[in-house]
């Protein structure tokens, strides 16, 4: 796939799964503007992939906002940062939800907004991807916040489905199950937690950042042009296990 000519903002660059988006988009021609929030990261990144660092904290939406208006234009836009917080639903805070809510749900919307108004007033074409989660789908113990945030970026993108379309702009999920990125440690260390999800994926392992990366571009590409508003489910078949 051949991203030569294309420039992709890509949020949540410096670890895990975004990190792997930034290396396979410049690998295949992209400029890509690297969004994270810690500049350190950042520092390694540039040096392997040549990308356009940016250190913005997306749980400030205006930083947010001003963050994208100023590495705009961009011919794809990746919604991948995301966090999580663990807390038995009786314990989980107002602030965890906020929290989730600003970075999980709302920083990607100011993101998409600002993209789909630039590419509207340009008269251009484009394609957004927002990495949600098997979560969307699901009661994981212990995830009420990422849960409910990932499970409402799912339904905010069909809707940007159905009112961007219309001017060439499509917007799709990418949904994995457990990787083991920094964030995949942090919520699946346990090993007796981890092996009772890992025995229920047909293919018998975890996905790799790699799987998510490749079903991203994809989604991206014009290979992708009548696939808008799906949830791809990134899963080794988890999810349709009996
Ligand atoms: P990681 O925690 O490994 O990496 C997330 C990246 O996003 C980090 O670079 C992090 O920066 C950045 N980030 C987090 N919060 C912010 C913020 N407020 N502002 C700017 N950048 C931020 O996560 P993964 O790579 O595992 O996750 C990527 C996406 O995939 C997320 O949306 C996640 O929900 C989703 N996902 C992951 C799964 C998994 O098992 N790993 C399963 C299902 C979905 P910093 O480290 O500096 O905070």
């Amino acid at each position: 796939m051949d991203f030569a000519g294309k420039k992709v903002i890509v949020t949540g660059a410096g670890k895990g799964i975004g990190r792997v988006i930034v290396s396979m988009l410049t690998a295949r021609g992209a400029t890509v503007v690297a969004m994270t929030r810690s500049a350190e990261d950042l520092d390694s990144l540039v040096a392997e992939t040549g990308c356009i660092p940016v250190v913005v904290d997306l749980a400030d939406l205006e930083a947010a906002r001003a963050a994208i208006r100023a590495a705009l234009p961009a011919d794809y836009l990746v919604n991948n940062a995301g966090t999580t917080s663990l807390e038995p639903f009786v314990d989980t805070s107002m602030e965890t939800i906020d929290h989730l809510m600003n970075v999980n749900l709302k920083a990607p919307i100011v993101l998409a907004q600002e993209y789909a108004r630039d590419r509207i007033a340009r008269g251009e074409k484009g394609a957004i991807v927002n990495i949600s989660s098997m979560a969307a789908f699901l009661g994981v113990p212990d995830h009420t916040a990422y849960c409910a945030t990932k499970g409402a970026l799912d339904a905010a993108t069909r809707v940007m489905a159905v009112e961007l379309g219309p001017h060439g702009i499509r917007a799709n999920c990418v949904n994995p199950v457990v990787t083991m990125t920094p964030m995949g440690i942090k919520a699946w260390s346990d090993p007796v937690k981890a092996n009772a999800v890992k025995t229920r994926i047909p293919v018998g392992r975890f996905a790799e950042s790699e799987d998510h990366a490749e079903a991203t571009l994809f989604l991206l590409s014009d290979a992708a042009s009548m696939i808008n508003g799906v949830s791809l489910k990134v899963d080794g078949g988890f999810s349709i296990q009996n």
